[in-house]
């Protein structure tokens, strides 16, 4: 006799059903990581204050936090059944050109001396950089099916260009703040060479610019997401510098946006 049970076996939850879950959340909290950031703007940095707890020195901070972008990613992209295509293989060079020189190269090259950072924070940025790698790199090597001609269409020409454009910009931004932290030069000066110009942050423009690119070039859900939490972490904090080198410097040029050139 069938039963007559209200319940039924349901269904168990895939991995690509929570992987969708996953950048769907992600997705999701952008928007309040952004309203949040509007008010607490993240304690490192120039913005470094008592009150976050314990702190790290900025260097390993750097090192810690965003070596799973690098390694993770990796790691999860090789356990791939698509990890040996070449579209897949296209994708995974732009990103490791990207967080192997965020991971180890950029925090090597940090002047020494620099403030401390909340171990807080870098636990965030931790979890998160494990997230996201995992949802980005399975879904390039894994869920995601790329043909080969995938290399020719519009959307991976236009993300690789806005990609590689956008890295560009970032580490050209990286190098002139660099250059102004000599030794003998004061801790913070007025940047004014190349993009800065234009805007008080264009190593965030380049970074979101990078990531708009490298969502468009995997036209993916787990792209898409990280895009905007990149914005939604980097605007508000564009903001937050904006403000802070006109406070400090009554003769800061008055045409200099925050983050995008003419706009913003
Ligand atoms: P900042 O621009 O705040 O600082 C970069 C470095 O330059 C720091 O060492 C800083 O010193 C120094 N610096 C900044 N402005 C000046 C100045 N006017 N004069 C002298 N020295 C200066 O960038 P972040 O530290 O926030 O980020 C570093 C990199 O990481 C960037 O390329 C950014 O795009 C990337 N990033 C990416 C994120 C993402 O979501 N993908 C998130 C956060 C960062 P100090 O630290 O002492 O202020």
């Amino acid at each position: 006799m069938a039963s007559s049970a209200p319940w039924r076996p349901v269904a168990p939850v895939t991995e690509f059903q929570s992987h969708h879950d996953l950048a769907l959340a992600i997705l999701a909290i952008s928007l309040p990581v952004f309203a949040a950031l509007l008010w607490i703007t993240a304690p490192y940095g120039r913005h470094a204050r008592a009150g976050w707890g314990p702190t790290m020195p900025a260097r390993s901070g750097w090192i810690l936090m965003e070596s799973p972008a690098a390694l993770f990613f990796a790691a999860v992209y090789c356990a791939g059944d698509r990890a040996l295509y070449a579209v897949p293989l296209a994708l995974l060079l732009l990103w490791e050109i990207h967080y192997f020189n965020r991971a180890f190269l950029y925090p090597l090259r940090m002047p020494a001396g620099g403030r401390d950072m909340p171990v807080a924070l870098v636990t965030l940025a931790i979890l998160f950089n494990v997230a996201n790698a995992y949802i980005n790199a399975r879904w390039i090597s894994h869920f995601g099916v790329y043909p080969i001609a995938w290399l020719g269409s519009p959307q991976f020409v236009l993300g690789a260009l806005l990609f590689v454009c956008g890295t560009g910009i970032n580490r050209r931004a990286d190098a002139v703040l660099r250059a102004l932290r000599a030794p003998g030069k004061p801790r913070y000066s007025i940047p004014d060479r190349g993009l800065y110009r234009r805007v008080s942050c264009p190593n965030y423009f380049g970074e979101m610019l990078a990531w708009s690119g490298w969502a468009l070039a995997t036209w993916s859900l787990a792209g898409l997401a990280f895009a905007v939490f990149t914005a939604a972490n980097l605007v508000p904090r564009a903001l937050a510098h904006h403000r802070w080198y006109r406070q400090t410097f009554p003769d800061y040029p008055a045409a200099r946006r925050a983050v995008i050139p003419f706009l913003l």
